[in-house]
């Protein structure tokens, strides 16, 4: 429940920063102990930059708390993930299927499950905190005033440039800069998840991708860490795809966001001392998808189950053990990426067999 409350308490058992899923679901499990404190910097309800694709084990994971109303999924309501080298014309449709959801209704339909005993706070961000035995004192910022809160366990959900984590002095993961077209659309396009890699946009570019979203495309596209005029590449891209995609018409919304770009094994990172790290804050996403849903909410659950069953002192070292096969998941994962990234693993992916796709991908 959206808490009313003009300020946050001077205590609670446990405070989460961040309202995307790892966030969500940390408070879900954390509650059972004590009373939660969630704090979200953006309005709420917040809109984040998505493809909204729900792979295999998002759907599994959600399959064990409720179903998915389906209000909140899109026409069509599954796309299977389909390799398209540009160039050369090959279209390589593989057996990973993804249910197509709108995502904001999404993040509001998680943060629907907690119940009172967790106080949401929108518009209220975290500046810092600190640590010691007894336990952490953030420092909170809602309406330009700052207030000092204490808590027995810190979650940072805090996304992909997570201030918890750079005060905890773990550094930051770098981030793809990312761009997503809303499209209207003049046709029915196929259901397809296409990801589409074209030699032309240069050497920032990574890939980009296309899925019908009910009356709109999305046309996103990934550029690498740090690069220059990223608008003016999706420009061209758009153009390039509107000769294969005609039913792509004029862009609605553009929305620029930023995506981690985990690569290597210390990118992941479960916390310090009282802190947890969850979802993109620890550096837990596919490295080689960028899928980040199912990480998310399988680590944030994780975490607020180690929070409701250890003492305060003994949280972080249970959320690690219980999180040790995520992190193995993600390094065999990083041993594919200089393949995937090179000029000779790009066109080799035309003839890789799907089998081989689902290897590539599979876990979390
Ligand atoms: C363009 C794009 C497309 C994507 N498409 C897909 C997809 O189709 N499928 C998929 O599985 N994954 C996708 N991802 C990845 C996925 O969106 C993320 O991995 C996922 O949202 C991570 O969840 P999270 O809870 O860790 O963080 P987030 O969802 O990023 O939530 C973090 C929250 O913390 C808040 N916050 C940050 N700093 C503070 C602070 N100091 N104080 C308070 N609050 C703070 C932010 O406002 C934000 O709301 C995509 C990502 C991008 C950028």
């Amino acid at each position: 429940m959206i808490c009313e409350r003009p300020q946050p308490r001077p205590e609670y058992d446990t405070i989460v920063v961040g309202a995307g899923p790892a966030g969500a679901m940390a408070a879900y499990g954390a509650v059972e102990r004590g009373p939660v404190l969630l704090v979200e910097a953006s309005a709420l309800p917040r809109d984040k930059s998505c493809g909204g694709m729900l792979n295999e084990y998002a759907q599994e994971f959600l399959a064990r708390i409720a179903p998915l109303p389906r209000s909140m999924v899109l026409d069509p309501a599954h796309v299977n993930f389909r390799y398209v080298d540009w160039d050369r014309s090959i279209r390589k449709p593989t057996g990973l299927r993804f249910l197509n959801v709108d995502r904001g209704e999404f993040d509001d339909w998680l943060l629907s499950f907690l119940p009172d005993d967790v106080e949401i706070l929108g518009a209220t961000q975290l500046i810092g905190f600190t640590q010691d035995a007894d336990g952490v004192t953030v420092t909170l910022k809602r309406d330009g005033v700052e207030y000092a809160v204490s808590c027995n366990n810190l979650v940072g959900a805090d996304g992909a440039r997570s201030a918890v984590r750079r005060a905890l002095g773990e550094g930051s993961v770098s981030t793809y800069v990312t761009l997503q077209d809303f499209c209207v659309l003049g046709g029915e396009l196929e259901p397809y998840f296409d990801c589409i890699y074209m030699r032309d946009v240069g050497d920032s570019y990574a890939y980009s991708y296309v899925v019908p979203k009910g009356d709109v495309a999305i046309v996103g596209s990934v550029f690498y860490p740090k690069t220059k005029r990223p608008h003016l590449k999706q420009d061209l891209t758009m153009t390039m795809l509107r000769e294969s995609f005609p039913q792509l018409g004029d862009t609605v919304k553009r929305e620029a966001s930023v995506a981690l770009s985990v690569r290597s094994p210390g990118d992941v990172i479960p916390g310090r001392g009282r802190v947890l790290l969850v979802g993109e804050a620890g550096g837990f996403m596919s490295p080689t998808s960028g899928e980040g849903i199912s990480y998310a909410m399988n680590t944030g659950r994780t975490a607020g189950e180690a929070i409701a069953t250890s003492a305060p002192a003994e949280a972080l070292d249970a959320y690690a053990r219980a999180t040790r096969h995520i992190g193995a998941n993600i390094h065999r994962k990083l041993k594919w990426l200089p393949f995937m990234e090179s000029s000779w693993g790009k066109y080799l992916a035309g003839f890789v067999p799907t089998p081989v796709v689902s290897r590539i991908t599979e876990g979390l």
